[in-house]
């Protein structure tokens, strides 16, 4: 196991839902700290870049309107295997298709919306797309280490 940091977002559906505490609580008692933080709200062409490698998808439209449509919080995780054990903690993409205890189906399930991209938040998927994420919001020396 190693000690890694990945990029969180928590995006604005959650944001207004006034969960941010909430979902804050469940990093920190799962031993994933709060290395970094900011409050901010992406342009369209912000949250086109941030999620470039889903253009041509059916669902790009929909995301990239919804990620820029409110302030979301973004910040970077660290601890054991922390891009991993964050991603469990998520759930799965579709809120439906989450697993009870995990903050997909708990904060962002609503048996009336059939949609995904409305799923409460965001976390790196492997080292490299975390590196690439965590310099898309932050300057090293908004960072702020302390694991290990
Ligand atoms: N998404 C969607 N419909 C889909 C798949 C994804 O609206 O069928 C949205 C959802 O907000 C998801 C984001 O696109 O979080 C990025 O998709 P990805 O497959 O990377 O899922 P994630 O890594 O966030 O679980
Ligand atoms: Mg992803």
């Amino acid at each position: 196991m190693a000690i890694e940091q990945t990029l969180s977002i928590i995006k604005p559906d959650a944001v207004a839902k006034n969960l941010i505490g909430e979902i804050y609580s469940r990093f920190e008692k799962n031993q994933l700290h709060i290395i970094a933080t900011k409050m901010l709200r992406l342009t369209r062409e912000q949250a086109e870049e941030f999620y470039a490698v889903h253009a041509g998808r059916s669902f790009y439209s929909k995301l990239t309107n919804f990620m820029s449509s409110g302030p979301i919080i973004v910040q970077v995780l660290e601890g054991e295997d922390a891009i991993s054990r964050h991603r469990a903690i998520m759930g799965a993409t579709c809120p439906k298709d989450a697993a009870p205890g995990t903050i997909r189906r708990d904060l962002a399930f609503d048996p009336s919306n059939p949609e995904c991209h409305d799923n409460a938040v965001h976390g790196s998927d492997s080292t490299e797309n975390a590196q690439k994420e965590i310099d898309f919001f932050f300057r090293p020396d908004e960072i702020f280490p302390r694991t290990g």
